[in-house]
């Protein structure tokens, strides 16, 4: 018989880890109604359009996008993340502004698989669109920062930077591009056809031959207007002002296209990887614009789950939740008893568990251990005469016997002291 495993760059998240993705979103979702975003679901495919507003000279768009022709033959492509899709959402719907939205979910980009990268991984996100005020960038990195501490994440570091205007970052990307015409044969074969596309995207190369020409490569600050240096300098005072540590980084210019002002990227130090980048994200504020509607601008992030779990690993912090149940109920009278007593129990929202198959006493005792639970309740021809039920601490050992019908009051009780009901 043939059979299946998962395609490259894809895995089943399986039991802890999934309780603990499960935890992440829970956490987010909790930090971001502190900030006032509401959840939004945008689809997993969007017509292929959408996408191809990332950016003509991005790989992410021109390498790694899922596309494909359906069956109304329309060009459709999964997508590779959520931003575009919030944008064009804004543009269908036209919600007041400011929109602050936050989303969780899977995205698509056909890259190498290796650690840390995968073909389908997971994002967090938030975007407020409808304002332009530097303050909001600073308070969208806060978010994250945040977001960070509460997953017990200390070895976070954030880089900076700012593209000024889309003139002015016109102006650059054009004097990079002479720039690094005239250096052509100093610069690696990629980098030379990354040129051909989008001079601002050479600065992204992390390959060896290419670093002496970037060091001398002309940098925004000369190009920015005293709009824009305000921007930035708000955007500054305001991270100084919530004590959230940064460092500028004039290269930091993302791998997508639709960033303008402020970027800005969280790398884990202490992941030794080739991919350390937890999150990032900047503004965008042409992009409503180009998916058609009105001028709006934009900012916000998105941060990787999978890899923010890895950095988690890195620093042993955010260990998975439980997912034990509280009680299990060993029967030895047939497993009718066990069935309606954690039927009971279930109601009463106590999470409880039980063996099939009329086991024996020992492997039922057996299972009650693996089961994680804290208490076993005991049913065996004994009890059923006498109406009662022993009840075992599987922490202590000890046993009582309490009466069938006080039960389920008397574990309430108990759980309740224990401060886990
Ligand atoms: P981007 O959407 O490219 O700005 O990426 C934002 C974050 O998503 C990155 O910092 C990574 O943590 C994560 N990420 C991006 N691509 C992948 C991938 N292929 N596999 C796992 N995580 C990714």
């Amino acid at each position: 018989m043939t059979s299946f495993s998962t395609s490259p760059g894809t895995r089943d998240i399986l039991s802890p880890d999934a309780a603990r993705w499960r935890a992440f979103q829970q956490i987010f979702a909790d930090v971001v109604a502190g900030y006032g975003y509401r959840y939004m679901i945008p689809p997993m495919f969007e017509d292929l359009g959408v996408f191809q507003r990332l950016g003509e000279a991005t790989e992410v768009v021109t390498k790694e996008m899922y596309d494909f022709e359906d069956k109304g033959g329309r060009h459709i492509a999964l997508r590779p993340e959520q931003t575009a899709s919030v944008c064009r959402a804004f543009v269908q719907h036209r919600p007041t502004t400011p929109w602050k939205v936050w989303y969780a979910g899977p995205n698509f980009r056909y890259e190498k698989p290796q650690q840390g990268r995968y073909r389908q991984f997971d994002q967090v996100g938030i975007e407020a669109l409808g304002v332009s005020d530097p303050i909001a960038d600073a308070e969208v990195i806060a978010v994250a920062a945040r977001f960070y501490e509460r997953l017990g994440l200390r070895k976070v570091a954030l880089a900076i930077n700012t593209l000024g205007s889309s003139t002015e970052r016109q102006a650059w990307t054009e004097a990079l591009r002479q720039y690094f015409d005239l250096r052509r044969d100093k610069l690696s074969p990629d980098s030379q056809v990354t040129l051909q596309k989008n001079a601002l995207r050479v600065l992204d190369s992390k390959r060896e031959q290419d670093a002496p020409v970037l060091a001398e490569a002309p940098r925004i600050e000369s190009f920015l207007g005293p709009e824009s240096q305000h921007h930035f300098a708000m955007v500054r005072s305001a991270l100084d002002r919530m004590s959230i540590a940064y460092t500028v980084e004039a290269r930091l210019v993302r791998g997508l296209d639709y960033y303008c002002h402020t970027t800005f990227e969280f790398v884990s130090t202490a992941l030794n990887a080739a991919h350390t980048a937890i999150g990032g994200g900047g503004r965008y504020d042409g992009l409503v614009e180009q998916l058609g509607g009105p001028p709006t601008p934009g900012v916000g992030f998105a941060l990787g789950l999978d890899r923010t779990l890895l950095a988690c690993d890195a620093e042993g912090c955010f260990s998975p939740p439980s997912e034990s149940v509280s009680v299990f109920v060993v029967d030895t009278t047939g497993g009718l008893e066990a069935l309606a007593l954690c039927d009971e129990l279930r109601l009463a929202s106590i999470a409880a568990e039980h063996a099939f198959e009329a086991r024996s006493m020992k492997a039922q005792m057996k299972a009650a251990d693996r089961s994680g639970a804290f208490l076993a309740l005991i049913i065996g021809t004994n009890e059923l005469e006498s109406g009662t039920i022993l009840m075992r601490s599987m922490t202590t050992g000890e046993q009582s016997s309490v009466a069938r019908a006080n039960v389920v009051a008397s574990i309430l009780a108990t759980l309740s002291q224990q401060g886990t009901a």
